[in-house]
């Protein structure tokens, strides 16, 4: 009986020691300068720089340079892109002119077999708009990719 008393003596002191302190901070708080408004509105803007100064940056990474391009730059890009084109051109009709061997083994001359080609030798063969074909000699195990040019079906007569 005793005890049960003291425990809610001290409840009572407990929440009355938190209503104080409540209390007491609530005063403080009104009587202290902390301008909480002003934090905000900082942070706010802060925040609003911050996205500003981003889309700044990505504009001067993305689209300034396009738009300030001069006349001879989109000049040489063009060189740069007809140069680079015409350079594929060369190596596909390496590729070819190479591949216009007989199918014999390049290292023993024995006979080739065709053999399926893999997934990436099929997107090369694509990507160059050739034929391909896959061969494999037996003899002594070399391999080799062979480019042709692709066949007029349609135009034969
Ligand atoms: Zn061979």
């Amino acid at each position: 009986m005793n005890t049960k008393k003291i425990t809610r003596e001290q409840h009572n002191y407990r929440s009355e020691l938190t209503i104080t302190a409540l209390l007491l901070s609530g005063v403080g708080l009104l009587y202290t300068d902390i301008p909480f408004h002003i934090m905000v509105q900082t942070f706010i803007q802060r925040l609003g720089d911050a996205t500003v100064s981003v889309k700044q940056f990505l504009v001067s990474i993305f689209i300034e340079p396009f738009v300030q391009l001069e006349f001879s730059d989109i000049v040489g890009i063009l060189m740069i892109v007809i140069s680079l084109g015409l350079m594929i051109v060369q190596i596909r009709k390496r590729m070819i002119s190479s591949s216009y061997e007989s199918h014999s083994c390049p290292l023993c001359d024995s006979k080739l077999h065709r053999v399926h080609r893999s997934r990436w030798q099929l997107w090369l063969s694509k990507a160059l708009y050739l034929s391909s074909g896959y061969f494999h000699c037996d003899t002594c195990d070399h391999s080799s990719l062979r480019f042709y040019q692709k066949t007029p079906h349609l135009h034969r007569g």
